[in-house]
């Protein structure tokens, strides 16, 4: 099929609205955030048994807590210099023309926000949120707070580490960053209400993700009980493909602003 007519073909469904977004890590690899798994991500330089669980990283506190800070410092900086690519600009526009009924996203950098998506459910949470892990309260921390703390800690002494990553809370419980670590239950009202969503949709966007991770992998299932049409935007075929009614092969910033319609 010629690409004009595919495009149009995606751009019929997407207009008939009520479609959910399933995104990943691939959404924001062009605005230079690195996927965790491939060469050169977060997972390559640092062992994620360790950085991305909850036992490794309290061992890590204990007897080495300047590794915790270069790596804190890494995915931060990583993070907090991201800007919206034309994929997250897309979706946002989507979502204002009343076809996107709302994101599930698997990223925790905010951008799909920064672009001016309104209703996004973050299953793994958000790097500029912090929860005390003691009364459970939650705090935003801005950009330019989180500037201020990584310079700190790039000269930091050992004992200062330990407060300023895990500062202390009103109730004197420590907050931490509010993220979900392998091994840690998803928020459970935020994944309750994305499952509604997909179960009520027209059809779900994949784009992004290897869908490996569960349980948000299980999203595109339910979708395809529910007689949903899954298109897949990916550069290479992934774990969901086999359930995709439609595939488009390539980068999500490339394809999703094609699937905008000239007015
Ligand atoms: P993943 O790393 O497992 O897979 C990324 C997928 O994106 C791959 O299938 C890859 O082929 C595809 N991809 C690469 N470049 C792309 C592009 N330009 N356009 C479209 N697709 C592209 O990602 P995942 O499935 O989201 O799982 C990773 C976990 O790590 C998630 O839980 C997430 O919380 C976390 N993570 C978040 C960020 C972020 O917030 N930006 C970054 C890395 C990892
Ligand atoms: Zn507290």
């Amino acid at each position: 099929m010629k690409d004009r007519d595919k495009y149009d073909r995606m751009r019929d469904i997407i207009y008939k609205g009520n479609v959910v977004a399933l995104t990943g890590a691939g959404v924001s690899k062009e605005s230079g955030i690195p996927t965790f798994r491939e060469k050169g991500g977060i997972w390559d330089r640092y062992d994620p048994s360790i950085y991305g669980s909850i036992l490794g990283l309290s061992s890590l506190f204990l007897f080495k807590p300047q590794r915790i800070r270069d790596f804190i410092v890494d995915v931060y900086e990583g993070i907090i210099s991201a800007v919206p690519n034309p994929a997250h600009f897309a979706f946002a526009k989507l979502e204002e023309e009343g076809k996107i009924a709302c994101i599930i996203t698997q990223n925790i950098d905010n951008l799909h926000q920064d672009a001016g998506s309104k209703r996004v459910y973050e299953l793994h949470g958000n790097l500029y949120m912090e929860r005390c892990i003691r009364c459970g309260k939650r705090h935003k921390r801005s950009k330019e707070e989180i500037k201020g703390i990584l310079d700190f800690l790039k000269s930091a002494r050992r004992y200062e580490i330990l407060s300023k990553i895990l500062p202390k809370c009103e109730c004197g419980g420590r907050k931490r960053p509010d993220v979900v670590l392998f091994g840690e239950s998803l928020p459970q009202e935020e994944f309750e209400e994305a499952y509604n969503e997909v179960r009520n949709c027209k059809s779900l966007l994949l784009v992004g993700t290897s869908g490996v991770v569960y349980p948000a992998a299980s999203l595109p299932y339910l979708a395809k009980e529910v007689g949903a049409t899954i298109i897949e935007i990916s550069p290479e075929p992934t774990a969901l493909s086999s359930l995709a009614d439609h595939t488009i092969i390539g980068k999500a910033g490339n394809i999703l602003p094609k699937l905008l319609r000239r007015k």
